[in-house]
């Protein structure tokens, strides 16, 4: 029996847990993204519970252990338990009954196998146990160590019931998948049939998996079948996937930003089709002005920061198809560091209203193009 030891799991506030559940004679378990990134090595984010006592009977047991209880998601049977500062997302065992493709009619279930049917791919119903046995009956397991994304049962059903799921389906491929082997063409297929479902989503939906599918590694591969089924289309209209790959071969493994993979894709207003908070819609709107303007990459770094200039330089250079200038980085790092050495009261009484303002200007982009040598005196000098 495999089984998997961690941090997460060992703690003591995750024994302790488990230890109230067990007293209330109720099956707890560990399960999706928290198994299955152990079983990977790879970092935990949060931990998912599943649990055979209803949600009630969770709140009653959870409080009656002196655990702060948060009902999260009670209609679908979530609560929130925090313990000593940690919290975990208890959800009891359910099975979906009826479902309009992205609110499911839910009734709860007393076992752990119907759990994981209702449960969207193979490697995220994988569960574990106090003592990290893994409990598999979906054949999570070897598909994870084939880093294979398989939906549970009939592909284009499941996609029917929550049609997030297209999104999903993109999202892990992206993460934990293997782009040798392709992704799997029933699942991949099964998306195309239904992409139009994607219309029932909500904007913040789309924009949070989208930013979660730009952020992996590389999300090329993915990328390239969302485009190929038509899925890319709805959820970014216009963009281009072929320079995708060149960008994040540019990026080397650094600093993977799913704004500048946004840019390098282009299309149209995903500012409104994600729903972008104004801070990360501005970062994506200088950069798409900046891609058109002449205006060099040291001057970008100035006015708008090293992020913005780094952003134009790799996509500028994986549209071109060329590797970014050597010491473009020093230089973006340096210029954004610069600072204008005059200011309005260096040139007042002499000037005032429009005229100082124009002048400041004017001495500024001399300066900008003396590559920011140019000092105080010899700026007042001119
Ligand atoms: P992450 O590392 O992003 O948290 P995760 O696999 O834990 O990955 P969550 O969104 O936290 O993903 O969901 C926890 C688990 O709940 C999943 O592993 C999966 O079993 C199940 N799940 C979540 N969303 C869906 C869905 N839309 N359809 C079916 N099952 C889902
Ligand atoms: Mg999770």
């Amino acid at each position: 029996m495999t089984r998997i030891t961690a941090e997460w799991l060992t703690q003591d506030s995750t024994q302790t847990l488990f230890r109230t559940f067990e007293h209330a004679h109720h099956q707890l378990l560990a399960v999706g993204g928290c198994v299955r990134n152990t079983l990977l090595g790879m970092p935990v984010s949060d931990i998912d519970m599943a649990t055979d006592a209803w949600p009630d009977q969770v709140m009653d047991i959870a409080q009656g252990a002196g655990f702060k209880v948060i009902p999260t998601g009670i209609d679908h049977g979530t609560i929130t338990v925090v313990v000593q500062d940690v919290p975990y997302e208890i959800t009891s065992f359910r099975m979906d009954v009826e479902t309009d493709g992205r609110h499911a009619k839910i009734a709860y279930a007393g076992n752990r196998r119907d759990d994981a049917k209702r449960r969207d791919f193979t490697m995220n119903a994988l569960y574990a146990d106090a003592a990290g046995h893994v409990l598999d009956g979906v054949g999570g397991l070897d598909d994870l160590h084939a880093r294979k994304v398989r939906f549970i049962g009939d592909a284009g059903s499941r996609i029917k019931e929550d049609y997030l799921r297209i999104l999903r389906f993109f999202r892990f491929f992206a993460h934990y998948g293997d782009p040798s082997s392709g992704i799997d063409a029933e699942g991949l297929a099964a998306c195309a049939e239904h992409a139009e479902g994607l219309g029932a989503l909500s904007r913040e939906r789309i924009g949070a998996e989208m930013r979660k599918i730009l952020s992996a590694p590389d999300p090329a591969p993915a990328v390239a079948s969302m485009s190929q089924s038509g899925v890319l289309m709805r959820v970014m209209p216009g963009a281009e996937p072929m320079s995708l790959p060149v960008l994040v071969h540019l990026e080397a493994g650094a600093d993977p930003d799913w704004i500048r993979r946004a840019l390098v894709l282009g299309g149209e207003a995903i500012t409104e089709t994600w729903r972008l908070s104004r801070s990360e819609a501005r970062v994506l709107d200088l950069g798409k002005a900046d891609l058109q303007a002449e205006t060099s990459l040291a001057e970008m770094a100035y006015r708008h920061g090293a992020r913005h200039a780094r952003n134009v330089a790799f996509v500028r250079a994986a549209h071109l198809q060329q590797p970014v200038a050597p010491d473009f980085a020093t230089q973006i790092v340096e210029a954004a560091q610069a600072r204008f050495p005059v200011d309005a009261t260096d040139l007042m009484p002499s000037l005032n209203g429009p005229a100082l303002g124009e002048k400041l200007r004017a001495l500024e982009s001399e300066w900008i193009a003396s590559a920011f040598r140019l000092t105080r005196d010899e700026l007042l000098r001119r």
